[in-house]
């Protein structure tokens, strides 16, 4: 099927004037563009604990009361850990991630707030990224919170400790329980109080903190774009709601911005 031109739909070309016109745009983004790239949504209809069940929702506190048992059965996953390793090891950046990486090359995204750990949106190549659940191919220092590729932290004595501090290392996704790290949720605070226009992309944004953003971005004036497969809670509050795949509608729509952005040149 040939791509829909972006010019001909009403609803994308409103969106792009938004984008366009806006000063400080970001992005908010959830399992829904993972989920274009084969990795298995949590919940949900086809989800991993749908279907495995919930996992323990004291996941950090067991971290912390036994983490050289976390590690274990972190290497060594089974059920829908292992599902879900297996699955993020061969995804790839889909073309929403791609788009959003547009975006920001041409100046107009400033900052990417994910929801989501597979780092396929650092694959990608976005560079202003605030992950606030983590990612699951880095380790972060408990005390420091310095960061390190999984790949290159030495595993031989379990737990793994921190080369600068000798604090204890955690795999960097947030565990059920666990505070997001305030390295992280301190930036999302300051871009966010400067963002006048919010793209919610795969997301119903229901789950806080990551609620939080888009309704101070809203309380304050600021407009918000819907990118998503369904209706949800903040539909209401959306200026602009685009239906379909991220995949789908981010490249149609960071091409009309670059239109208007070249019209304008
Ligand atoms: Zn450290």
């Amino acid at each position: 099927m040939a791509a829909p031109d972006s010019s001909q739909d009403p609803a994308i070309r409103q969106a792009a004037q938004l984008l366009w016109k806006a000063r400080y745009v970001m992005a908010l983004t959830g399992a829904g563009i993972s989920v274009e790239s084969g990795i298995p949504p949590f919940r949900g209809p086809g989800g991993l604990w749908t279907k495995y069940g919930e996992p323990p929702m004291n996941g950090y506190q067991q971290f912390l009361d036994n983490p050289r048992r976390a590690w274990e059965e972190r290497l060594n996953p089974t059920g829908p850990s292992e599902i879900l390793r297996t699955t993020v090891a061969s995804a790839n950046p889909n073309p929403g991630h791609h788009a959003l990486v547009a975006m920001e090359e041409r100046g107009l995204l400033r900052y990417l707030i994910t929801q989501n750990v597979d780092n396929l949106h650092r694959r990608a190549g976005s560079q202003n990224l605030l992950e606030i659940h983590g990612n699951s191919t880095l380790t972060r220092c408990l005390q420091c919170t310095s960061r390190y590729a999984l790949a290159d932290t030495p595993l031989d004595v379990l737990p793994p400790s921190c080369p600068q501090c000798h604090g204890m290392l955690k795999i960097d996704t947030v565990a059920f329980g666990e505070p997001i790290p305030p390295d992280v949720l301190a930036q999302c605070h300051q871009t966010t109080e400067r963002c006048d226009c919010m793209m919610v992309i795969g997301t119903s944004a229901t789950v806080y903190p990551a609620a939080w953003f888009p309704m101070q971005v809203r309380d304050r004036g600021g407009v918000l774009i819907e990118v998503n497969l369904y209706e949800s809670e903040l539909t209401p509050m959306c200026t602009v709601s685009l239906r379909g795949k991220a995949g789908d509608i981010l490249p149609l729509l960071a091409q009309a911005v670059a239109d208007l952005q070249s019209a304008d040149a």
